[in-house]
């Protein structure tokens, strides 16, 4: 195992050398030959409080941190130009397969350039282009700690309280956070960040993505100036951006399921089970769950990434997450049902692989996403079966 994870971070090391000419090639490409030292390297950072430091700078160096920037920008329009959402949904989907914890930073990382791109002025967004372009990771921190009072502006302009479930505490060292300002909405606030300033990662005690460095940031004192305010209160939860969005998160999930799915094949095939008609009717039924959380993913990242996005575009993603959340629940089952008790013992892969999974899949309000998105199909005119797709197409 420590040789392969060794391997790997050579493998990326390798990369790192190519930098001058990664710049210019498709960081799509690069990624690809990045995976199989970020899937060795994810072994070992299965730790408390660990972060995939070789990993983030790999990605880095294969553009994928400028990558998220419109075009004018110096990137490639991931996440924010309609271009973008077809390159987008397979990095995320492949870097899902090889890292959920790294998969996780990323997706904050984009959400975090698409809202300072979306709402900050021209010289924000300028200014954002050329710290993402220097190896600066974004994050977004919206949750708040249950039973306290949400991050304010207090007097003298400073921050008072705390943010919690902050992936890259730590780390980022450029995060959006929401902020109450009196009685109006939510405020979007970018601050600069030293590495380990403010974080707290022992509360992070969940059973998988240990290597997502997600912890509480304490911001009481920091003083808030007034470039630091992105777009306008009540920005951040403007929709159908805010819940379109969801469509990025549920691609790293479905990447996250195909890994297990092809964890499940490999036991098949090594201890010559897959012919035995139940397990294959396991996987079959895993291979048409992965498949589907794909088509919905694929469906939903292009209707959210349109010029125009409508409430469609967010009822679609509200549906389309469950839909993916469904079924990476379904392979979970189908491999630990196919493989047995192995799956639940270190150091099968299969055991880091179902923990991460089964965490990530945890994301704010699903029961109000499935309400949102059966709500609009009672609203529509249109017949079911014409709602996504108008008579006319094929
Ligand atoms: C690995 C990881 C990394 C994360 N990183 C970040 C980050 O960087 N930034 C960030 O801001 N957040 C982050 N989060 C937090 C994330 O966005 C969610 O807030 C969190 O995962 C919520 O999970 P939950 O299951 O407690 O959700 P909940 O929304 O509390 O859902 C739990 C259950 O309660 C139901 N429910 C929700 N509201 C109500 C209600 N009012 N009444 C009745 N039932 C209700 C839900 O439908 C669900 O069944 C991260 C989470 C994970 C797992």
């Amino acid at each position: 195992m420590r040789r392969r994870c060794l391997q790997g971070i050579e493998a990326i090391s390798a990369l790192r050398q190519a930098r001058p000419t990664s710049r210019v090639a498709d960081p799509l490409e690069l990624l690809r030959q990045c995976l199989p030292g970020i899937a060795a390297a994810a072994a070992a950072e299965d730790e408390d409080g660990a972060f995939p430091t070789s990993s983030l700078a790999a990605l880095d160096e294969a553009g994928l941190l400028a990558a998220p920037l419109r075009r004018v920008l110096g990137g490639h329009g991931w996440g924010i130009e309609a271009a973008g959402a077809g390159p987008l949904a397979q990095a995320l989907r492949l870097l899902g397969r090889a890292s959920l914890p790294l998969g996780r930073l990323y997706e904050g990382h984009v959400n975090a350039l698409r809202l300072m791109q979306r709402f900050g002025t021209p010289a924000q967004a300028a200014a954002a282009a050329r710290d993402a372009a220097a190896g600066h990771l974004f994050a977004v921190w919206n949750t708040e700690a249950p039973g306290e009072p949400p991050l304010s502006i207090g007097p003298e302009a400073r921050l008072l309280g705390r943010k919690v479930l902050c992936s890259g505490a730590g780390h980022a060292t450029r995060a959006l956070v929401t902020a109450r300002d009196g009685d109006r909405p939510p405020q979007m606030l970018l601050l600069p960040l030293a590495p380990g300033e403010r974080a707290d990662l022992s509360v992070w005690t969940a059973q998988g993505m240990r290597a997502s460095a997600t912890g509480a940031m304490a911001f009481t004192g920091m003083p808030v100036e007034p470039e630091m305010h992105i777009g306008s209160p009540g920005d951040y939860l403007r929709q159908p951006d805010f819940s379109a969005g969801a469509w990025r998160f549920a691609a790293v999930h479905c990447g996250g399921a195909e890994a297990v799915l092809a964890a499940l094949r490999d036991h098949l095939r090594r201890t010559g089970r897959g012919g035995d008609a139940n397990q294959a009717a396991r996987l079959g039924q895993a291979a048409i769950a992965a498949e589907t959380a794909r088509l919905w993913v694929e469906q939903a990242a292009t209707r959210a990434e349109a010029p125009a996005p409508g409430a469609e575009a967010a009822a679609y993603a509200n549906l389309a997450r469950l839909a993916v959340e469904r079924a990476a629940l379904d392979i979970l089952e189908a491999a630990q049902r196919s493989v047995g008790l192995a799956a639940f013992l270190r150091p099968n892969l299969l055991e880091r692989l179902c923990r991460d999974l089964a965490t990530y899949l945890r994301q704010p309000g699903p029961d109000r996403a499935l309400a949102e998105g059966a709500a609009y199909l009672l609203a529509a005119e249109a017949e079911p079966g014409d709602l996504w797709h108008p008579p006319s197409a094929p």
